[in-house]
């Protein structure tokens, strides 16, 4: 399991899909930590938004396919 760290413990931020094609990246919109974007750490940074609206803006972002690759029953 990937776990996205933030740069320090007690940081709420919420991790952003940032940037397009080969530069996009996974950002925490409070502390700046950064990670690749790729599928693993996409994941991780769903499975620590779930609580936030940021899962929705992240969705938004082209994550609907993973989302429903988790098989998750919807509402
Ligand atoms: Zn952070």
């Amino acid at each position: 399991m990937v776990v996205l760290e933030h740069r320090t413990e007690e940081c709420t931020g919420n991790w952003r899909l940032v940037g397009t094609g080969d530069e996009r990246c996974i950002r925490c919109d409070r502390c700046d930590s950064q990670f690749a974007a790729t599928p693993e750490n996409r994941l991780a940074a769903i499975d620590e938004n779930y609580a936030g609206i940021y899962l929705r803006r992240l969705t938004a972002e082209g994550l609907a396919q993973l989302e429903s690759d988790r098989g998750d029953p919807g509402d």
